[in-house]
């Protein structure tokens, strides 16, 4: 049959060109990136087969691409669990895996001390829907004694944002299994590389994969990983609220996790130097970091991190205020205010402005964070480089 020239350049070389490639004796060394938002059927017998009985194949892209799937295996394998599911943002994955498991009248254990807008979604916005959290600190705080008949989950972060405290991981899983609730655990900070909370009993692991997993301040995604149960339930979930990650987005997130693990050693060294740094300098009251002797947490933290370093994030309270760290950021040469973390260069945030700017100062004075404080990411740069800016740029305080 001959064609027209409008049904040529509609049709040709789509398709018919894939299912050619489906049965080639070559495959490509990299996972492809798939651009199509939808998937030819021969008859109507597939479907039923891809969507409700999990056959290999796709549908439509929201409910599921190959890109997320070639991404999200690459974080489940790190992470020691089932399987993983790619969303659109960070927060796209903590509120969607949240609302996957509560209902109304549903009750949450959480530490406050996590990513300021995770604390605002906990504390206003699941109250609109009849959601209660209580909020304790999990170091002083026995976690047990706040769990109640409508508990469904607990709530953390590995190394919590800003103050980088360590929760007992295994503990909390042990008390939310004894109670038939979930532990939730948010492992931005720390990574797989540095601690695998599936391990330690955790139900869910929660990326913000715009840090880390994406490491070069150019994607915002998020993911979680755990059991195939558990993910196959978020997965609905996420195909119906619709959070679905790009797939240029999901490539370029498997084509940074091949780095990780080096990338996150490397800042590890230099949040150590940086933290040992700071900590003996005579302008700095203050510095929060796991791998700190004088941390409240660094016996849990080695425990739990098995010599595998403490991660690239430290907070810094600087003698004096909103001043002082003004002073401090006009001063850096190398080191540059960002509101973000774990880019490849060493940035600097201000919690009050940034990452916890929804929370009023009553509740940041209660969590622990000052307006002298900054939070750091360390990067890639020589050690020495990263010191001596800190160094000129404090004497200018
Ligand atoms: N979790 C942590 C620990 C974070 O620091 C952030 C953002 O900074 C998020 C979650 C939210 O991630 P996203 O900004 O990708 O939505």
């Amino acid at each position: 049959m001959e064609k027209g020239s409008s049904t040529i350049y509609a049709h040709t070389g789509n398709g018919e060109l894939c299912y050619e490639m489906n049965k080639a004796l070559t495959v490509p060394e990299t996972f492809p990136l798939y651009l199509s938002s939808a998937y030819i059927f021969d008859s109507i017998e597939p479907i039923d087969k891809i969507i409700d009985e999990g056959a290999p194949g796709y549908a439509y892209f929201r409910l599921g691409n190959p890109n997320a799937d070639a991404t999200s295996r690459i974080l489940a394998a790190g992470d020691g669990a089932e399987k993983g599911l790619m969303f659109s943002s960070g927060m796209a994955a903590i509120t969607t895996a949240l609302l996957t498991v509560l209902n109304p009248g549903d009750h949450i254990v959480a530490s406050p001390v996590i990513y300021g807008e995770a604390y605002y979604y906990l504390q206003y916005e699941l109250k609109r829907w009849g959601i209660e959290t209580t909020f304790i600190d999990f170091s002083t705080q026995n976690p047990e004694d706040y769990i109640k008949p409508n508990t469904k989950v607990i709530y953390g972060e590995t190394i919590a944002n800003p103050l980088m405290s360590v929760p007992d991981i295994r503990e909390l899983a042990d008390i939310a299994h004894r109670h038939n609730a979930l532990l939730y655990i948010d492992n931005t900070f720390a990574t797989s590389i540095i601690a695998q909370p599936i391990k330690l009993g955790a139900d869910l692991v929660i990326y913000s994969a715009t840090k880390y997993l994406g490491g070069h301040d150019d994607i915002v995604g998020g993911a979680v990983v755990g059991s195939e149960k558990l993910i196959k339930k978020i997965n609905f979930y996420l195909g119906l609220y619709g959070p679905t990650l790009g797939a240029t987005e999901s490539w370029l997130l498997a084509r940074s996790l091949r780095t990780l693990p080096i990338r996150v050693k490397a800042m590890s060294q230099n949040g150590l130097a940086l933290a040992k740094f700071l900590e003996s300098h005579p302008k700095i009251e203050k510095v929060y970091y796991p791998g700190l002797e004088s941390s409240p947490s660094h016996v849990l933290a080695d425990k739990q991190f098995e010599g595998n370093g403490y991660g690239g994030m430290l907070s810094v309270n600087i003698k004096g205020g909103e001043k002082e760290v003004n002073t401090l950021i006009k001063g850096l040469k190398i080191v540059r205010f960002v509101p973000t973390l774990a880019g490849v260069g060493t940035t600097l945030t201000y919690p009050p402005k940034a990452s916890h700017r929804d929370l009023s100062a009553a509740e940041l004075k209660a969590i622990g964070i000052t307006y002298g404080q900054i939070r750091l990411s360390s990067g890639l740069e020589d050690t020495e480089d990263l010191l001596n800016d800190f160094d000129q740029a404090l004497a200018k305080v």
